[in-house]
């Protein structure tokens, strides 16, 4: 291109020095940044694998956007290229809500999966209080496998101080044979749950 400026346009007060240059971005501000928009494209919401990420400028450098991190945002390689279409509005929520959207989800993310393992933890803890009953009575020091896996689904249905008592029942009336104790365990436990099947609630 030509350069040739009109008298009537003032020429530029930019200096050739403090003309927008697009400096390269930092692998690690790439990823701080990615990381900040959830890794995912801010204007699709096209995730990895499906979707390769770039960091692009909201306000391009060409028009004075910079390299701060407020005017940086993580968007899909189709959406980057074909950003010249897409008005500034096409951006959907505010960067630092999405941020926080982001921070929220992974919080959540985390204290659900802490929720899970502590609901799983005293099924555990109630799950070895009923076969203890089983243990005692027989002498062993050891649960069978499945027995422990029964427990645990009887476990999920019934409150623990009902199948424990279940259990309390079976080894005090039948102990001719561990299986069939146990299967007079399970009968309790079924007919209970018949009985009273949103008793859990
Ligand atoms: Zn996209």
């Amino acid at each position: 291109m030509p350069k040739t400026y009109s008298k009537s346009v003032p020429s530029s007060p930019v200096t050739t020095a403090e003309k927008p240059v697009r400096k390269a971005i930092s692998t690690r501000t790439r990823f701080e940044i990615f990381k900040r928009d959830g890794f995912k494209c801010l204007y699709c919401g096209a995730t990895p694998p499906n979707a390769l990420l770039e960091v692009e400028h909201i306000i391009a450098v060409a028009n004075g956007g910079s390299n701060d991190r407020s005017n940086l945002c993580t968007a899909c390689q189709n959406c980057n290229r074909g950003k010249s279409d897409k008005p500034l509005t096409a951006i959907p929520k505010p960067l630092v809500e999405v941020a926080q959207e982001a921070i929220e989800r992974e919080a959540q993310v985390v204290g659900y999966a802490k929720a899970l393992k502590k609901i799983k933890d005293r099924i555990d803890s109630d799950a070895w209080t009923v076969a203890k009953v089983f243990m005692v009575r027989f002498g062993r020091d050891d649960f069978r496998r499945d027995f422990m896996q029964s427990v645990i689904q009887f476990l999920k249905l019934l409150p623990t101080p009902t199948v424990v008592a279940a259990m309390e029942i079976a080894t005090s009336k039948y102990t001719s044979t561990e299986y069939g104790c146990f299967k007079y365990f399970c009968g309790v436990c079924w007919k209970t749950i018949k009985g009273a099947p949103n008793e859990r609630q």
